[in-house]
């Protein structure tokens, strides 16, 4: 049985900032069945006396709050495209109700903020002298050491013409670097009104590569389906070097010859000189790219050029999915199975949610690309939801895949190595050193560090209940995350009485000290929330190590991420363990996006390359599955394991937090919750967890709890999130704590 066709239509009619917060119910008139759906413009009766009045549509339905023959009728369909602003507020709404968030919270996320737009326009920076006399330069900058003149010289080599504001912030070249040059006549930088005079300038890539058989079968199928007015959502799961930029490229040319937009999605820090360059070789001055450090009145001015259509291409971050593109009609969401997609302040979005619900407003395509699906795409895309296209080759034949190595830190100890360094990774790392080769020493350490396990037998202490481990606390005591168990920190490991059994804490900096100490010749270089702090100073250090500053780039998450080093043949995972036991459902799934990843480094180039993998479990299928490269192979296990424990995506799970500065108002609020909960929808088949104290429980003087709601009907779980709203909403109980959502 097919779902009902909707016959309700919310509508919102007055645009007023106050108005904006109430929609109104109508009945669809037969003429009308079928053809509304949200972002549609319509004329309706409003008020006592019936004056009709332009609304827009933001939801279509079958249910009504009231009854249905009390309903007005809609009047009528107008013809044409929603204005992209009140899209935007279309979109407004949509976030509103499916993340339980106010409207104005929602409205603020989705339009740009209103900046002084400064008078600056795009600036470039041309090259005025040849060829060969750009190489003398070049050598001679080289000889003096001047490291930025090397980089932009290197820069010109490649593009006569180069993006000012790009330039400066990858390439770490200030203006007052470029003065001495311009003076000398070497350059000169352009303030020109890029947006019309497109492309003008540009020493534009003139032939793209020639599609291999993969990517031209997978452009195919998006623009079979796009070319027919069709708008699915792909996931294109292609291993790492397989070419799905050059896909994306050639999607991005053929919407925007078609004269419509197109928003790319690239978590930030993978958003590299190199990558940008690409999109920029190929569109010139029709690309426009955002990031987190843009001022308000920069960011304003972006979203203003494309909304002027300046501009046909946006690249950022999350919220580049809010570009004011009139007529949108592709969004790539590239790298989608990272964390950083998703909002971690109110209104907790997905960018893949949001993208879908846009698309489908804009009738737009979109594509999920990654080398290391998350679970839940994956298992939409096997489901049908997503149309599923995979690349299984690399597009380059030189390039091959690293060797990867398990070393079993259970079995160093027993053999009489204490150090942190396995015999394997110490033997590669000699050889490199002797070679000059680089290598990249990889720390996980996302402040998971209070888990606990036996550095004789690898056993981590686990929840009995929850399967997720337990998280050591300065009090000596273990506590779960999810279900509140907690008992003593044990002085002998459970499983094999060794009493080396500690809580896991060795950071960067110890790492650095400890290499240091191992191999003091070395040049080494750190890279971490500490030594990036600096604006600037996360580009100045990947383009040192690049530049061969150092032999050893010791790091976190942030240097696996998008960089390509041809010199690096040698990767070493420290402890694998640490994402493994995070006090999270995910974090196999992470474990094996991130040790899939930071293999991908090693051997980028044309020399071969070595992944070292340490661990407590190399037996663990998220361990083996990367060690093999085998994403399949791990998501099987993967998928089979979130049904067996009921998490999603196989069920469902809302999170409702509570947070107070009064403990006490704290958990009477969040009993009170549970109850009232209860007792609607616990006979609809609702799983309750908690309430359980947050991690931490108590931040900057204000307690946290959480209460998990699971379902297998997404639908349910909003109707519970609505219901939680009214209960909320004017209640005494509730007046000292704050609740937000997380579906
Ligand atoms: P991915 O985005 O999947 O990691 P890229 O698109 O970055 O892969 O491609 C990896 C490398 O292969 C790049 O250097 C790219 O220029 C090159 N490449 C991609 N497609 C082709 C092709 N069809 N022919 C030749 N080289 C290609
Ligand atoms: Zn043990
Ligand atoms: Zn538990």
């Amino acid at each position: 049985m097919g779902e009902m066709e909707p016959r309700f239509a919310d509508v919102i009619v007055d645009l007023t900032a106050r108005g904006v917060d109430r929609i109104f119910q109508y009945r669809i008139p037969a003429a009308l069945l079928g053809k509304l759906r949200a972002g549609v413009q319509v004329q309706v009766p409003f008020g006592r006396g019936d004056t009709l009045r332009r609304g827009f549509v933001v939801a279509v339905g079958s249910e009504v709050s009231f009854a249905p023959e009390k309903l007005k009728e809609i009047e009528a369909l107008l013809p044409g495209a929603l204005p992209v602003q009140e899209q935007l507020v279309c979109l407004a709404w949509q976030i509103k109700e499916r993340y339980g968030c106010t409207m104005s919270q929602a409205l603020k996320t989705v339009l740009p903020v209103k900046a002084q737009v400064s008078a600056r326009k795009e600036k470039t920076i041309e090259c005025l002298v040849g060829r060969e006399e750009l190489i003398v330069l070049l050598n001679e900058a080289e000889r003096k050491k001047h490291r930025a003149r090397i980089r932009l010289f290197r820069a010109f080599l490649e593009n006569g013409t180069l993006p000012w504001r790009l330039t400066s912030e990858k390439l770490c070249i200030t203006a007052a670097a470029l003065k001495p040059l311009e003076e000398k006549g070497i350059l000169t930088v352009k303030s020109e009104d890029v947006g019309r005079n497109p492309v003008r300038g540009w020493k534009r890539d003139v032939c793209p590569p020639v599609l291999n058989e993969e990517q031209h079968a997978a452009v195919c199928t998006v623009l079979g389906d796009y070319d027919r007015g069709i708008c699915n959502t792909y996931l294109l799961y292609g291993i790492t070097g397989s070419g799905k930029t050059e896909v994306y490229m050639e999607l991005i040319a053929h919407v925007i010859e078609g004269g419509r937009q197109v928003i790319v999605l690239i978590p930030e820090i993978s958003l590299t000189y190199q990558t940008v360059m690409r999109f920029y070789r190929r569109f010139g001055g029709r690309v426009s790219i955002i990031n987190s450090r843009l001022s308000a009145g920069e960011r304003y001015d972006q979203s203003e050029r494309a909304r002027r259509g300046e501009i046909d291409i946006m690249i950022g971050p999350r919220s580049a999915l809010f570009t004011p593109f009139p007529d949108l009609g592709l969004i790539i969401i590239d790298e989608e199975h990272e964390g950083a997609y998703k909002s971690e302040t109110v209104p907790r979005y997905h960018a893949r949610e949001v993208a879908r619900m846009r698309a489908a407003m804009q009738q737009a395509s979109v594509v999920l690309g990654s080398a290391t699906p998350s679970v839940e795409s994956f298992y939409k895309a096997e489901r049908g939801e997503y149309r599923l296209i995979t690349l299984k080759n690399r597009a380059k034949e030189k390039s091959r895949l690293a060797r990867v190595h398990v070393a079993d830190l259970r079995e160093e100890l027993t053999e009489g190595n204490r150090s942190i360094f396995s015999r394997r990774l110490t033997e590669l790392l000699k050889e490199r050193l002797a070679r000059g080769q680089q290598v990249m020493l990889f720390m996980n350490r996302r402040g998971y560090a209070g888990f606990v396990s036996c550095r004789s037998c690898g056993t981590a202490m686990k929840c009995p209940h929850c399967d997720v481990s337990l998280t050591y606390h300065a009090d000596g005591r273990l506590r779960c995350h999810y279900c509140g168990f907690e008992r003593p920190m044990p002085k002998l490991c459970p499983t094999c009485r060794s009493p080396y059994i500690a809580p896991f804490g060795t950071g960067t900096q110890k790492l650095e000290e400890l290499t240091r100490r191992a191999f003091p010749k070395a040049r080494i270089l750190r890279m971490d929330a500490d030594t990036t702090a600096k604006k600037g100073a996360h580009e100045e250090l990947l383009q040192s190590f690049s530049e061969g500053g150092a032999d050893i780039l010791i790091g976190t998450q942030m240097i696996v991420k998008g960089h390509d080093f041809p010199n690096v043949t040698l990767v070493g995972i420290m402890a694998a363990d640490l994402s493994l036991y995070a006090p999270d459902y995910k974090s196999a799934e992470n474990t094996f996006a991130l040790l899939t990843q930071a293999s991908g480094r090693a051997g980028r180039g044309e020399l071969p390359g070595d992944v070292v993998i340490q661990t407590y479990a190399p037996d663990h299928f998220a361990v083996t599955a990367a060690a093999e490269q085998d994403y399949l192979q791990f998501y099987r296990q993967e998928i089979l394991y979130r049904k067996l424990m009921g998490y999603p995506p196989a069920v469902g799970l809302l999170a409702l937090l509570f947070a107070s500065r009064s403990e006490e108002a704290l958990s009477k609020a969040a009993e009170d919750m549970e109850k009232s909960l209860k007792r609607q929808y616990a006979l609809e088949g609702a799983v309750f967890i908690g309430p359980v104290s947050g991690t931490p429980y108590k931040l900057n003087d204000i307690y946290r709890k959480i209460l998990y709601i699971k379902h297998e009907n997404y639908a349910i779980l909003i109707r519970v999130m609505k219901t939680a709203q009214e209960r909320e909403r004017g209640r005494e109980l509730y007046k000292n704590v704050t609740l937000q959502y997380d579906l």
